[in-house]
């Protein structure tokens, strides 16, 4: 069985729309896939309506992924198996969601001051209802010319530290664990290596998320080194995680797609290893 656990449609940051990313998944030969949208879970009902109607051998993994707080660092902590109806659960992501636009307000009030007005409706349409994103801003900046490209607009404008950039209110890393156990799910530790941490931090960083209660972490990206995956496997092992892998779609590029490079070794325990799978 193929698993992709990380992937983004239109309703946050990804360019295909939930039925289209199922059909793509299906193309790329997964058998199961996590749509975890930036703080929402408003794809996975339309996933699950497309799979039906077209009867795609796909099995779709409730997910999310929560921006979160630790340590002064933005930390993106994935849910798997949420119940996406859970009350409590949609108040706490509608939460995150409020942070998300004061946040974009904030950061059209920066980039005004440096002579970049305007940006709040012009990213407010790009997303379309969709949960806002820095990515939505950076688009909006290439469109007129401020970068030539996404990354550059992130070294540019919205990286930490940078003119655009604000810091937001986050839930704290350890709330998050909370808030997915809360919604009958396990917590994954999305792209721990995309942090631009030391190793001791990334060290620092596993070991306080399973003293939180996180369950896997994700060892496994398409642009991750063999090593690399071998010292995140030896992590989850210190600390009795299960590894997760995942592509963190959001659009085609030459290094990324769905399902790509993706693949464990026999010696790892996978984090749905007691998952009851079709
Ligand atoms: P946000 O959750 O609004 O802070 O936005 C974070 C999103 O921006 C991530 O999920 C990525 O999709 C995207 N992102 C962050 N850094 C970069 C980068 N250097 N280049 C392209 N996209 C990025
Ligand atoms: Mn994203
Ligand atoms: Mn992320
Ligand atoms: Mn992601």
């Amino acid at each position: 069985m193929k698993f992709d656990l990380h992937s983004h449609t239109h309703c946050s940051d990804g360019v295909l729309s939930p039925a289209e990313l199922v059909m793509r998944a299906t193309a790329r030969g997964v058998n199961a896939l996590a749509i975890t949208d930036h703080d929402t879970v408003a794809g996975l009902a339309p996933a699950q309506a497309a799979i039906s109607e077209q009867q795609l051998p796909l099995q779709l993994v409730n997910g999310v992924e929560i921006s979160t707080r630790w340590q002064q660092l933005e930390i993106h902590i994935v849910g798997l198996n949420i119940d996406p109806d859970c009350p409590l659960f949609l108040e706490r992501l509608a939460l995150q969601q409020q942070r998300r636009l004061e946040r974009a307000e904030e950061m059209a009030r920066r980039l005004e001051k440096s002579q970049i007005p305007d940006v709040l409706p012009a990213v407010l349409a790009l997303a379309n209802g969709a949960a806002l994103t820095r990515t939505h801003f950076a688009r909006h900046l290439v469109n007129i010319g401020k970068a030539s490209s996404i990354n550059n607009v992130f070294k540019k404008y919205l990286g930490r530290g940078k003119t655009g950039y604000v810091p937001s209110n986050w839930v704290e890393m350890a709330d998050a664990v909370q808030w997915i156990h809360d919604a009958g799910g396990v917590a994954v530790l999305a792209h721990p290596l995309k942090y631009q941490l030391t190793t001791k931090w990334v060290k620092r960083l596993a070991e306080q998320f399973a003293a939180a209660g996180g369950d896997a972490i994700e060892i496994i990206s398409p642009q991750q080194t063999p090593v690399q995956k071998r010292e995140l496997w030896a992590l989850c092992q210190l600390h009795g995680l299960t590894a997760s892998v995942g592509s963190d779609f959001h659009q085609q590029t030459s290094w990324n797609d769905l399902g790509k490079n993706l693949y464990l070794t026999d010696d790892v325990t996978p984090v749905w290893h007691n998952w009851a799978l079709n």
